[in-house]
């Protein structure tokens, strides 16, 4: 049996009929930018994460900075956001002129709403919390913390649609949000594409006019801006996708609970928890990121029984990259975690017997090495 990661050509395969007649009618039309189909999908997405607004923009890192930059976070200033992330939530940072502060994790993998207070100083603007993996960072005392210190939270939600705490979306808890829909994200494109959410009709205003050159509904250019825009056609695949993005999370949160079932029982793993303490979460799973005793071994096991795995970020966290000038903080849990993680696969698209079969070789994998 072979169990790919991600299997980009079966995707399209399975995919293909949902936006067939979607693609082909904004392709009759001819309608590229910023057309009726962008303003539909940044609709119904909003309602979908019962959010005021959704706005479609290039990519995800964009989304992140144009927040930022609608925030008017600014050089000098400090923004704080986990290690454990991918590279593009501190490239964000960096691109409004501001510094990264890197700091620690919890056991979910999630940023620590301690070490974010211990991290906060008189520079400290910011914080972005990353709801990775398809779970909601602890974003009720995130928001407490940043209130009494009037910081923005900016989510970081690239990997977090469909996640909710306490019945609340991802995404929806701070002054904006960003979205990805690259096209191994829970709803991808065909390409590059992103958003970015927000209740507040200022900040939405704002990043319109940032992501085309600062023209206003009357195209009248009323301020600086870029051009970062979601293209009308990913809109219209992105919307017909939509639909099927509940059925989608479902069938990832069966996978994970095969998982659950399969593997909880062996000792050399850490596997991610439904709930973690006294408060609801409703992951979506963009990713089941396990940690793993002898992780290298265990990979290329699973890689000779025909099954592959990822290590995100190549198993290094953001501090490890030696970029120039992040500030980090006690990174102690992130150190250990990069070092033991390992992304088992994980989409809407696979069978449950493949998520059983890869436990099985797992469980056969341990009990060799005890013998
Ligand atoms: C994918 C991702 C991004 C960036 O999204 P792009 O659309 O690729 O620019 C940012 N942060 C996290 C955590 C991601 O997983």
């Amino acid at each position: 049996m072979k169990v790919p990661f991600f299997d980009y050509e079966e995707i399209y395969k399975t995919d293909y009929p949902v936006y067939k007649d979607s693609l082909d009618s904004v392709l009759r039309r001819a309608d590229f930018i910023l057309r009726d189909d962008l303003r539909d999908f940044e609709l119904h997405l909003a309602r979908y994460m019962n959010a005021k607004f959704c706005i479609g923009v290039g990519n995800g890192t964009d989304a992140i900075w144009l927040a930022l930059k609608a925030a008017g976070i600014d050089k000098g200033d400090e923004v704080i956001l986990p290690s454990h992330t991918y590279v593009a939530t501190a490239d964000a940072v960096w691109a409004v002129g501001a510094t990264p502060v890197l700091v620690d994790i919890e056991n979910d993998h999630l940023i620590s709403p301690s070490a974010i207070e211990e991290a906060i100083t008189e520079r400290t603007r910011a914080v972005i919390p990353v709801n990775l993996n398809g779970k909601a960072a602890r974003l009720d005392l995130i928001g407490e913390i940043a209130d009494k210190k009037d910081l923005v939270v900016i989510e970081d939600n690239a990997q977090g649609l469909g996640a909710k705490l306490n019945g609340k979306s991802a995404g929806t808890f701070g002054l904006g949000a960003s979205l990805s829909f690259y096209p191994a994200k829970i709803l991808g494109c065909l390409g590059d594409g992103g958003g970015v959410v927000t209740n507040d009709d200022d900040f939405a205003e704002a990043i319109r006019l940032l992501r085309s050159h600062g023209r206003d509904s009357e195209n009248l250019v009323v301020s600086w801006g870029f051009n970062s825009r979601l293209d009308n056609l990913q809109a219209a695949v992105l919307d017909a996708k939509l639909k099927t993005l509940d059925q989608d999370i479902e069938k990832r949160r069966k996978i994970a609970e095969v998982y659950f079932q399969e593997l909880s029982e062996v000792d050399e793993l850490v596997l991610p928890q439904h709930n973690e303490g006294d408060y609801d979460h409703f992951d979506s799973y963009q990713n089941y990121e396990i940690e793993a005793k002898n992780r290298d071994e265990l990979k290329m096991y699973l890689s000779e029984k025909g099954i592959g795995t990822i290590i995100q970020w190549g198993g290094k966290a953001v501090h490890e990259f030696g970029l120039h000038g992040v500030v980090t903080r006690d990174l102690t849990n992130t150190t250990r975690i990069v070092s033991r993680m390992l992304l088992l696969p994980m989409n809407q698209y696979m069978p449950l017997e493949h998520a059983i079969y890869v436990s099985e070789i797992i469980k056969d994998f341990y009990s060799s090495k005890s013998l």
